[in-house]
């Protein structure tokens, strides 16, 4: 076993000067802290979420890590312990199909998506934060929430409207009386 040597420079803290490598060193750092070996698999899973721009499904993530390196199940049980782990969030597509993001260079936030075309976009994380702690206030530990929403996207709504304003014709609103 290799012990990590690496001292915490105090400088390290600067969060938009890190790296992906960064980032990886510290997700290593928090699967051994777990009494979790990282092995391989976790590895190319770590490097494949840190590609991403933005919430992906459990077979893409699975597709890009290498159908032929490991298999599905074990893609489910690493999301769901690097999710214990802080490391990854889920989220939902309105069809209830479940993405998985990770959270070392994103702040918490939240997605509204496009039921036409499937767009993501992040909403801030407003709302809730205040939920979570006044649950926390009252006792409440381990406290977690999934919020997420759906629209149509304002490109969507140019494009049904487009179509439809083809087959309607304008009609004048002026209806002041021509002077004699
Ligand atoms: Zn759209």
């Amino acid at each position: 076993m290799i012990a990590a040597t690496q001292s915490n420079h105090p400088l390290a803290g600067a969060q938009e000067n890190r790296t992906k490598e960064s980032f990886l060193n510290e997700a290593c750092n928090r699967i051994r802290n777990a009494g979790m070996r990282v092995t391989k698999p976790r590895v190319a899973l770590v490097e494949t979420l840190l590609k991403q721009n933005g919430p992906v499904s459990i077979e893409r993530i699975h597709q890009e890590v290498g159908v032929d390196s490991c298999d599905l199940v074990t893609i489910y049980r690493c999301l769901a312990a690097f999710e214990e782990l802080g490391m990854v969030r889920r989220s939902y597509l309105h069809n209830g199909t479940c993405l998985y993001e990770q959270t070392f260079d994103t702040a918490r936030h939240y997605h509204i998506v496009c039921k036409t075309c499937g767009k993501t976009e992040k909403v801030d994380y407003v709302l809730a934060g205040d939920a979570e702690q006044k649950l926390k206030d009252r006792g409440f530990e381990q406290v977690s929430h999934v919020l997420e929403f759906f629209g149509v996207c304002p490109e969507c709504q140019l494009a049904s409207k487009s179509l439809t304003r083809g087959t309607s014709v304008s009609v004048p609103t002026s209806i002041s009386a021509p002077q004699a």
